[in-house]
């Protein structure tokens, strides 16, 4: 493992405050908050008084504006840490859930070439093909007859 090295910050910069107050760990990269807390939190009180997650403030320096309705969460769980390279952005609140395609229940293409070469060459009685592939009986008579699908190759006699 080789040492973290943390960003270069000019000395008196509210970067440099923060970082003065960071332990990094080599094994897993996180900078450990050893500044104030609260609860759990690590806390950044920059000169104004206004004590903030340190978190949010190592972001917010190093990598861009965080939005106020995002929380930051740490991809490595550790609390302590407030490395920006460990941080995710996510909205506050319920996320959308991913929409998925909902079956079609009567698409009309149940069959394919292949199922209907299948049935074609499947030798057993018409209601139980019909059954297998979920067609109708009179269905699977026409495949066999090629009314339906007449372009494929009829049943091998
Ligand atoms: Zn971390």
């Amino acid at each position: 493992m080789t040492a973290i090295e943390l960003p270069a910050a000019e000395p008196g910069s509210p970067l440099a405050r923060l970082l003065a107050k960071v332990q990094p760990n080599p094994e897993t990269g996180c900078w450990i908050w050893t500044g104030a807390f609260s609860g759990e939190t690590p806390k950044f009180a920059p000169r104004y008084g206004v004590s903030r997650s340190a978190m949010r403030v190592a972001y917010e320096l190093l990598v861009g504006p965080t939005p106020t309705e995002h929380h930051l969460r740490r991809s490595c769980g550790d609390l302590r840490c407030v490395n920006p390279d460990h941080a995710t952005t996510r909205p506050q609140g319920r996320q959308p859930r991913p929409k998925t395609p909902k079956p079609r229940a009567h698409c009309g293409k149940k069959l394919t070439p292949e199922k209907v070469a299948a049935i074609r060459a499947d030798g057993r009685l018409h209601r139980e093909i019909a059954i297998e592939y979920g067609i109708s009986k009179p269905t699977v008579s026409q495949v066999k007859s090629g009314r339906i699908w007449p372009s494929l190759p009829a049943a091998a006699e």
